[in-house]
């Protein structure tokens, strides 16, 4: 399996063709071997048009709601970003190539150790993991350019909508535990807050304080 051959195909046909078109976006999907971030057994459908298990329930997302959610961020280089959910640690990756510096925050730990292992191996130093609950944010950190929630909210965690700067950007899916609309929170320079509904998604549960509350 030639995996750039199969990451250029899936950027082609899965998002150029659903109309990605950020330029620094479509580049860092070509860049990071999602292939690293999967199961060795999962390699081969690594790059298929799917969400994949990543052990303990989760999922890494589907490689379009990866690209999707990180355009609506808007990222231009210079930005810092909270990412809740850290999961295999890709769309970390991702935000690492074209934000300046990324704070990703994991409930699990074996999933939060096994992504730090895979973002050292690529060498992505601006990238800050924490294992904890990430519906509070992380206020040493704050405030944010831009906060990516990628688990389904029961609503909008008030705490992150806090931690954004002026001009800043929250993308979060909200909805039931089976289906979830994509939001987009700006912050504006005023102070005051827009919300705007970007499209129907399905998400694994984002549990703790502000979330849902944890299954035994
Ligand atoms: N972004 C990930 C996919 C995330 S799956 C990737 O690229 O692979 C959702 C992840 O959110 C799961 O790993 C789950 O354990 C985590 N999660 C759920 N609730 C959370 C919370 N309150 N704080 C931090 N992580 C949480």
């Amino acid at each position: 399996m030639n995996f750039e051959i199969a990451r250029k195909r899936m950027v082609q046909t899965q998002l150029i063709a659903r109309g990605v078109k950020d330029p620094r976006v479509i580049a860092a999907m070509l860049k990071v071997p999602r292939h690293i971030f999967v199961e060795e057994a999962m390699e081969a459908q690594a790059y298929s048009d799917s969400p994949l298990p990543i052990g303990d329930k989760q999922t890494i997302s589907q490689p379009y709601m990866v690209a999707a959610m990180t355009e609506l961020l808007e990222l231009t280089g210079s930005e810092k970003v909270l990412e809740i959910g850290t999961g295999s640690g890709y769309q970390a990756a991702i935000l690492a190539l074209l934000a300046n510096k990324v704070c990703t925050i994991e409930r699990l730990r074996p999933l939060a150790l096994k992504a730090r292992k895979v973002l050292d191996s690529l060498g992505l130093l601006n990238v800050n993991l924490k294992i904890g609950d990430g519906t509070c944010g992380w206020l040493e950190e704050a405030p944010f350019d831009a906060i990516i929630v990628t688990a389904g909210a029961p609503a909008i965690p008030e705490q992150l909508v806090k931690q954004l700067k002026p001009g800043g950007r929250l993308i979060i899916p909200v909805g039931d535990q089976y289906e979830q609309t994509l939001q987009k929170i700006t912050r504006r320079a005023d102070g005051t807050i827009s919300k705007e509904d970007v499209m129907g998604c399905r998400f694994v549960k984002l549990i703790g304080q502000s979330g849902w509350r944890a299954e035994e």
